[in-house]
């Protein structure tokens, strides 16, 4: 496969697993469960996660995956954003969606879907990115809400996620850039009310990882720790649920603190609405084509 057959492939098991996301009644399952059959999924599928699913609910607008023994369950009356991410060879296919759970906020669905939705036409290739975040803002606001406007999307490369381009979700002044075909890019707009902020901040829950450095750390179980993700992950995103089938619970987390000290691993925050506000997310990854976009989570 050429690695544009692995984007489809990839987008393909994303957009599939996506589907069953949103058509499940999560009510009354744990974050835990929900990861689980979410990834699992993805292998039955013949993809491997490019990163552990995200299931952030209600004022949380992204980056929280659930703990080893996580037994927060979903309500109703919550909104929850499901991101997930599927590789082939490490070719990523990024996408999400928001179930919601209390009707007021279907609107705000609708925004982030629709802003998607208007955002993904204009993404052929050599299109400015300043269009795109404008047509996103312009969206949005036309619904009477907010974007999150210090979250945007990114381009991808093989086994990274953020690879150096962002895709604003406002109207930016100065700098900007055209897309380039053939290059893979996520596009998400993110949403909250009127009364929200429309900006987020760094919580203090970490509970996604990812290696930064590999530079021996000294510690002997640290360091083979590190190379056992090197070797199964590379520099994407991992949980450490996801290392309790090799090692004991207490030695993944403690290895992870050692790591994590030493700069080896960075591990990263949730992302909150500054005024507590519902944030909602839709999410796909696309390639820009001259004449047209190729939507590969469609
Ligand atoms: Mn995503
Ligand atoms: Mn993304």
């Amino acid at each position: 496969m050429d690695y544009l057959q692995c984007y489809q492939k990839a987008g393909q098991i994303a957009s599939e697993v996506r589907e069953t996301a949103r058509s499940t009644n999560h009510i009354g399952k744990t974050l835990l469960d929900i990861c689980y059959s979410l990834e699992n999924k993805i292998k039955v599928l013949g993809g491997l996660p490019a990163f552990p699913v995200n299931v952030s609910l209600n004022d949380v607008a992204a980056h929280y995956t659930a703990e080893p023994y996580d037994e927060t369950e979903v309500k109703d009356g919550d909104v929850l954003k499901i991101d997930i991410g599927v590789q082939i060879d490490g070719y990523i296919a990024d996408t999400a969606v928001t179930v919601c759970y209390n009707s007021k906020y279907d609107p705000l669905v609708r925004a982030s879907e629709a802003a998607l939705a208007e955002a993904v036409r204009y993404a052929t290739a050599n299109a400015r990115v300043s269009e795109i975040g404008k047509v996103i803002e312009n969206t949005i606001v036309k619904f009477g809400f907010k974007p999150i406007q210090n979250l945007s999307g990114h381009s991808l490369d093989q086994y990274t996620i953020h690879a150096g381009k962002s895709i604003p979700n406002i109207r930016t002044i100065g700098s900007s850039f055209g897309l380039l075909e053939n290059q893979a890019y996520a596009i998400e707009p993110f949403v909250t009310t009127k009364n929200g902020h429309g900006v987020v901040f760094e919580g203090k829950t970490k509970n996604i990882f990812a290696i930064r450095s590999r530079k021996p750390s000294k510690d002997k179980k640290a360091d083979s720790f590190l190379e056992t993700i090197w070797n199964t992950y590379k520099s994407l995103p991992f949980a450490a649920r996801w290392l309790m089938d090799r090692y004991e619970a207490t030695e993944v987390l403690n290895s992870i603190d050692v790591l994590i000290a030493k700069k080896n691993i960075h591990a990263y925050p949730i992302l909150v609405e500054t005024q507590g506000q519902i944030v909602t997310q839709s999410e796909h990854t696309i390639i820009p084509k001259i004449d047209h976009v190729d939507i590969i989570t469609r």
